[in-house]
C-alpha cells in the first residue's frame, strides 16, 4: 500500500490512540443512559460530569458554562440562532465577517431571510478583520456579533478579545468560532468578555460528531432542540457518552504538549514555506505572515489549478485541500481568498497544507520534492505559463 502523507489536519485529524482507549468502555460495557437512576447510569453520569469539569478547567470556564453538542456546526448554529431568537425584541442587526466558515455564514444568511439585517465585515489582504471597521458597523440595533478566532483556510488569527470587550461594553452578545484554535491556542475564558465559543473534537485528535458550545454565565440564548432536560436545558438529547469522554481526553492531551507540538509544526511549516518559495517562482503565501496558526500553510502557485495540484499530489499519497473541504466541489473561488482581495486566477491556484502532531521532517521533504515536480510539470502544460515565457 502506498504511504499516505496526511497534510489535511484542518479538515480533520486522526483520533489519538489514547483517546480511542479512553472511549472504548463507553461503547461497550459502560453503555447505560447517563440519565438513568440505577447504578450503571449514575456511573456514566459521573464520567460525563468529570469530562465537563476537565473541559471547563482547560478553558478557564465554569462547569455549567460547558454545553456538549454534536460538533462545530451545531455549536455555531445554537450560538447564532439561539442568540438571535432570544434577543430579537432588542434589535435585528447582526455583525459577522466575510471569511467565516459556512457553519456561521449560512445561519446568518438564513437569519437574513427571516428579517435580520446582517453586516459581513471585510478583511484586509492578510485576512484580518479591522477593529475600526468593526466599530463603525455597530448600531444601536446590534444584538449579536460572530467573528471566528482563527480562519480555517489561511490560519489568520483575529483580534477577538478587543472585539469582545467592545461588545460587552454595549451589552451585545459576542460569539467566536474557535474550532481551528482550540488545541493550539490557550484560552482563559473567565478573563475575557467572550459570551459564546464553539469548538469540535475532531480538529484536535478527538472523534467526529461531538463538540462544545461555551455559554458564559448570564448569556441569554434560546434552545433550538427541545426534549429532555439535558445540558442545563440548552440542548436536549441523550449524551454522546463515548464522544464526550473522547473530547475531554483529546483536549487534555493537546494541552499537555501544546507548546512543544506548536513549535515543531510551525518549524516544519516555515521550512515548507521557505523551500517552496525558494524553489518555485511566482508563489504567493495567503494569510498573515506572523499572526497565524502554527499548522496551516496556504500557497498560491500562479498559472496552475489548485484542483490539478491536489489530484497530482494525491497520486503520490499526499493529502491537501484546495479551497476549504466544504467548497472544494464547487468552481467558485474560495470566499476567504476573494474577501482578502486575491484575484480569481491566484485563488484558483491555491492549496492548503495543514500539518499535524505526527507530521515528520521526512514527510515534509518528500512533499517539497513532489510539489516542485508537480508544479513544474503542470506549468509545462499551462498555456498561460508558456505565453509568459
Ligand atoms: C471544521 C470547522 C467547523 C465545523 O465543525 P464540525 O464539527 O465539522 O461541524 C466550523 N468552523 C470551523 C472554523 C471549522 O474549521
Amino acid at each position: 500500500m502506498q504511504k499516505i502523507i496526511y497534510l489535511d489536519n484542518s479538515a480533520t485529524t486522526r483520533v489519538h490512540p489514547s483517546v480511542v482507549e479512553a472511549m472504548k468502555p463507553y461503547l461497550d460495557t459502560s453503555y447505560a443512559n447517563p440519565s438513568s437512576l440505577h447504578q450503571s447510569g449514575r456511573e456514566v453520569r459521573i464520567a460525563i460530569e468529570k469530562a465537563r469539569e476537565k473541559v471547563a478547567q482547560l478553558l478557564g470556564a465554569e462547569t455549567k458554562e460547558i454545553i456538549f453538542a454534536s460538533g462545530g456546526t451545531e455549536s455555531d448554529n445554537l450560538a447564532i440562532f439561539g442568540s438571535a431568537l432570544a434577543n430579537r425584541n432588542k434589535g435585528n442587526h447582526i455583525i459577522t465577517s466575510q471569511i467565516e466558515h459556512h457553519a456561521v455564514l449560512n445561519p446568518c444568511n438564513e437569519l437574513k431571510k427571516q428579517g435580520f439585517d446582517i453586516t459581513y465585515l471585510p478583511v484586509d489582504s492578510n485576512g484580518c478583520v479591522d477593529v475600526k471597521e468593526f466599530e463603525k458597523a455597530l448600531r444601536k440595533e446590534t444584538i449579536f456579533v460572530s467573528i471566528m478566532h482563527s480562519n480555517n483556510e489561511v490560519g489568520t488569527i483575529q483580534p477577538i478579545e478587543e472585539i469582545a470587550e467592545i461588545c460587552a461594553a454595549r451589552g451585545i452578545i459576542f460569539h467566536t468560532d474557535a474550532v481551528q484554535s482550540v488545541g493550539k491556542v490557550r484560552f482563559n475564558l473567565g478573563n475575557t468578555m467572550i459570551n459564546l465559543l464553539s469548538l469540535t473534537a475532531h480538529k484536535f485528535y478527538g472523534p467526529k460528531g461531538v463538540g462544545v458550545l461555551y455559554i458564559r454565565k448570564g448569556t441569554k440564548i434560546q434552545q433550538l432542540q427541545y426534549g429532555g432536560h439535558h445540558e442545563f436545558r440548552r440542548r436536549a438529547g441523550t449524551e454522546n457518552t463515548a464522544g464526550i469522554i473522547g473530547l475531554a481526553k483529546a483536549m487534555e492531551l493537546s494541552y499537555a504538549d501544546m507548546d512543544k507540538t506548536n513549535m515543531r509544526m510551525a518549524g516544519l511549516r516555515d521550512y515548507l514555506e521557505n523551500e517552496l518559495t525558494k524553489r518555485i517562482d511566482e508563489v504567493k503565501i495567503n494569510g498573515h505572515p506572523q499572526n497565524r496558526l502554527p499548522h496551516i500553510l496556504n500557497v498560491a502557485f500562479k498559472y496552475v489549478e489548485g484542483e490539478s495540484i491536489l489530484l497530482n499530489l494525491d497520486s503520490h499519497g499526499i493529502c491537501v485541500s484546495s479551497g476549504s473541504a466544504c467548497t472544494s466541489e464547487s468552481l467558485e473561488p474560495s470566499h476567504v481568498l476573494s474577501a482578502m482581495g486575491v484575484s480569481v486566477e491566484i485563488a484558483h491556484g491555491s492549496i492548503r497544507f495543514s500539518l499535524g502532531r505526527e507530521t515528520t521532517k521526512e514527510e515534509i521533504n518528500f512533499t517539497i520534492e513532489t510539489t516542485v515536480k508537480v508544479i513544474h510539470r503542470l506549468r509545462e502544460m499551462s498555456p498561460l505559463y508558456k505565453r509568459k515565457a
